[in-house]
């Protein structure tokens, strides 16, 4: 069956002639059709542009081109700009945008020969554990449609999880890749801030935002990553820095391999199954060759109120070009200019995006900026230095990425902390910059449960390295939801 196949055994696939992209896109289309009324994963396909695509990619190969990625399909956050296709960054105020242009991600991976099958839900401006925030209504976890996805990538998640698509892209401003992989059993890499080009990612918290890949395996994600990241002159935080050959990377063995594991990422709030869990995945990589030693990141307990202070204050600037003048939603009759910003703001955002936009002013307030913003700033560089003393000791950071598997919808829709409370592992590696990664491990109660996976800066080879490496020896990234 086309749709079990993954980036990896596609691109052998079209290799062999075993099938074109454009059979696989026209069988993908198909079950998204089929399948995605039970998911709401997807907020527009592109039908016409995918057929055009994979047309390209096979052509390009019958000229005899080889890359791995010719004739992939995939699809975008809706967040990611895509030419001549609505990016709605699932907000009414975004509803009618079409983008004039491609975002670096897109001309990449679009570059290397991929299908895009179309744009993935998402929280509203990628705010949100939960998917529950997008003005295009919640997607559904495959695992168990009664539950979330995860988010603010639960669209790429849940599409990729239900095999409608083999790989998709996401972004992470403090787990939204990692976190949803987590709760749908995929493999998810936040890569090193400034690692990819942000340029034509809409802006949530210009300072953490990350794109990188979601898919089923490492070896599924080294391929996506490879063509996303590098360096970019149209963004100034992006480094100048040379791709390692991420495929290259997963081979190495794990001999030698040093493993933190945080005491603080095992204490209250960690639902005691996903603990097990991830002691066992720890057993399997010691007898890889790994071996682990506790080490302690005496700050985390305050990333998340730095982090909910940093992220609507940088969300409240960026946020402020949505005007209802330059593009974007515009409110019916306004009497005068004050009304039409006012009205078109208050009709056009969500809750979650006001709420934050109300935070980030405040804290950015000029009897408050002291007290809040500036303290966050001073927390983040603490965090920041509890990683480079970890690192001194050890390659890599080893916990649960999330505490608790996927929850019911609706279920914290009242209590947002308790929602926040969810991103606790995640958090800490947007703030500091540092790469991260979430793999299968294994389930609870029929639900998945992911490991996390921290390493310093640029050092995604490694990352993915170990994750492939444990995917060798185990199948839990093998299992699909039932139904799917
Ligand atoms: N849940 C976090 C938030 O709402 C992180 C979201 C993200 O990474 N985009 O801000």
């Amino acid at each position: 069956m086309l749709h079990q196949l993954t980036l990896a055994e596609v691109a052998r696939g079209l290799a062999d002639k075993q099938f074109s992209a454009q059979e696989l896109t026209t069988a993908l289309l198909a079950r998204i059709q089929q399948l995605d009324p039970q998911l709401n994963s997807f907020i527009t396909v592109t039908e016409e542009i995918a057929l055009a695509q994979a047309k390209a990619a096979d052509e390009r190969r019958a000229k005899g081109e080889t890359g791995a990625l010719l004739g992939a399909p995939i699809a975008h956050k809706d967040l990611f700009c895509t030419q001549g296709v609505r990016t709605s960054c699932g907000s009414k105020i975004l509803d009618a945008f079409v983008s004039p242009y491609d975002a670096t991600v897109v001309e990449r991976l679009a570059d290397a020969g991929t299908v895009s099958l179309g744009k993935l839900n998402m929280d509203e401006f990628a705010m949100g554990s939960a998917n529950e925030s997008s003005h295009y209504g919640p997607v559904k976890n495959p695992w168990d449609t009664s539950r979330v996805p995860g988010g603010s990538s639960g669209g790429s998640a849940a599409a990729v999880a239900a095999r409608l698509i083999p790989a998709a892209t996401g972004t992470d401003t403090g787990g939204s890749i990692r976190q949803p992989a987590a709760l749908t059993n995929l493999t998810g890499i936040k890569p090193t801030y400034g690692r990819v080009s942000r340029w034509g990612m809409i802006a949530y918290a210009s300072s953490l935002d990350q794109g990188g890949p979601l898919a089923r395996t490492a070896e599924d994600c080294a391929l996506m990553l490879g063509a996303m990241a590098g360096f970019d002159p149209k963004d100034s935080t992006c480094v100048d820095q040379p791709v390692d050959d991420y495929l290259a990377a997963l081979s190495k063995p794990l001999t030698g391999l040093r493993i933190g594991l945080p005491k603080e990422y095992f204490g209250a709030g960690l639902d005691s199954r996903i603990a097990d869990a991830v002691m066992k995945v720890v057993e399997q990589l010691k007898q890889l060759g790994a071996v682990v030693k506790e080490i302690s990141l005496p700050n985390m307990q305050h990333a998340i109120p730095a982090y909910y202070v940093i992220a609507p204050a940088e969300a409240s600037s960026n946020l402020s070009r949505f005007d209802g003048v330059r593009y974007g939603y515009r409110c019916e009759d306004p009497k005068d200019l004050q009304d039409l910003y006012k009205r078109s703001r208050a009709e056009g955002f969500g809750a979650e995006v006001k709420n934050r936009i109300m935070v980030g002013t405040y804290a950015l307030s000029a009897g408050y900026y002291d007290a809040y913003y500036l303290k966050a700033q001073k927390i983040r560089r603490l965090i920041k230095n509890d990683f480079t003393n970890a690192f001194a000791e050890v390659d890599v950071i080893l916990g649960p990425t999330t505490p608790n598997p996927a929850w019911k919808l609706g279920e914290k829709n009242n209590d947002p902390v308790a929602q926040y409370l969810e991103d606790i592992y995640t958090i800490t590696a947007n703030l500091a910059g540092i790469p991260g990664l979430s793999m299968p491990a294994g389930f609870v109660d029929g639900l998945p449960v992911g490991v996390q996976l921290l390493a310093p800066y640029f050092q995604e080879g490694r990352l993915l390295n170990v994750a492939h490496q444990y995917q060798l020896v185990s199948d839990w990234h093998k299992q699909a939801p039932a139904g799917f």
